[in-house]
């Protein structure tokens, strides 16, 4: 099979490898239908992470389970399937308590921006949709691997819930999600922080009330003049900068609630607008298992397209332009059709 290796930072290519088999009993082999780049995957091309040796790459992916191992239960070959971009075991003593992402047995994924990927955990990771989904409702299931279930996460870390005031710092695919999953949870204002008119327009669409263009300074105090001058119940922190988690916990108000997605890559800290103003901070990568059936019945219902992120879908053999496309702020977020 052919899946997308890097090699060095801005060096990705689409290569051939040795095809995925069952080493676990538990394991189950996916032929994709649609994969993607994450943010996250530039940080790599990018070169602010390093990339000590070629490295197969992507941890998002939906697609048709071809083999499972000996002890998988809850999905059969043919199935349509969708998995988070951390395996679990959804059986464990954390994964009891609803903390998927940490489960003890988890695993990441020897590249998903592949023809095939083997999945370990497989009954704990994948779920299997209905029946085929119609070719509009993959990329909103694709979402689910990450993009849309960060952002779910986000606002339930920061503890939005109807009548909720919510400022959401990031307008890439995660933060358009979490202006979607805010608008989902009931958020009576939904004030988006993004400079882009394009991304501007799918935030309104997704349910912003308001958008706030400047950063610093000028954007607090933007965002206190749509707050009765306090800030916001719930902040959704969707970048990861030492900058956007200073910019979120100052757009919260007293008491308020940050939640946390963005991978940091900075360890500055700024505790100065946390004890002082009892704002909360909280987050960490999605426990995706735990949120894809509400997630999924959304999507399927088309009661939500999350999928909308995506503004540009190219062959899986082209996943080198949907780096440089990324990389460039040419595309929101690229789907890949193998
Ligand atoms: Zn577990």
């Amino acid at each position: 099979m052919r899946g997308a290796v890097i090699h060095a930072p801005g060096d990705v290519r689409y290569e051939e490898r040795a095809d995925p088999t069952i080493v676990e009993p538990t394991d189950a082999v996916i032929r994709t239908v649609a994969a993607c780049v994450c943010g996250s995957d530039l940080w790599r091309y990018r070169g602010i992470s390093s990339v000590p040796k070629p490295t197969p790459i992507g941890h998002e992916y939906v697609g048709v389970v071809e083999e499972v191992g000996s002890s998988v239960t809850s999905v059969r070959p043919g199935q349509f399937v969708v998995g988070g971009f951390l395996t679990s075991d959804n059986t464990c003593a954390v994964c009891r308590k609803g903390a998927l992402a940490n489960c003890l047995h988890r695993t990441g994924y020897d590249g998903c921006q592949a023809e095939l990927i083997r999945v370990q955990n497989a009954d704990g990771t994948l779920i299997a949709t209905p029946e085929t989904p119609a070719d509009d409702l993959v990329p909103g299931i694709l979402s689910l691997s990450d993009v849309m279930c960060t952002g779910w996460h986000a606002a339930v870390s920061a503890d939005v819930r109807p009548g909720s005031t919510v400022v959401v710092v990031g307008d890439g695919a995660v933060g358009l999600s979490g202006v979607l999953a805010a608008s989902q949870l009931g958020a009576e204002r939904i004030i988006a922080m993004s400079r882009h008119a394009s991304r501007q327009a799918i935030a309104t669409d997704f349910g912003a009330t308001h958008i706030v263009a400047e950063r610093g300074d000028e954007g607090i105090a933007h965002v206190l003049d749509l707050t009765d001058g306090i800030g916001a119940d719930s902040v959704l922190e969707c970048v990861g900068t030492t900058e956007s988690v200073t910019q979120a916990l100052r757009a919260a108000r007293p008491g308020g609630q940050v939640g946390w997605v963005g991978v940091p890559h900075d360890p500055e800290f700024p505790q100065q607008h946390m004890f002082w103003a009892n704002v909360g901070l909280r987050g960490g990568p999605a426990p995706v298992r735990a949120y894809l059936p509400d997630l999924l019945e959304r999507v399927w219902s088309r009661t939500i397209d999350p999928g909308r992120v995506f503004d540009l879908t190219l062959p899986l053999a082209e996943v080198a332009d949907a780096y440089a496309a990324m990389d460039e702020r040419r595309a929101i977020k690229v789907l890949l059709q193998p």
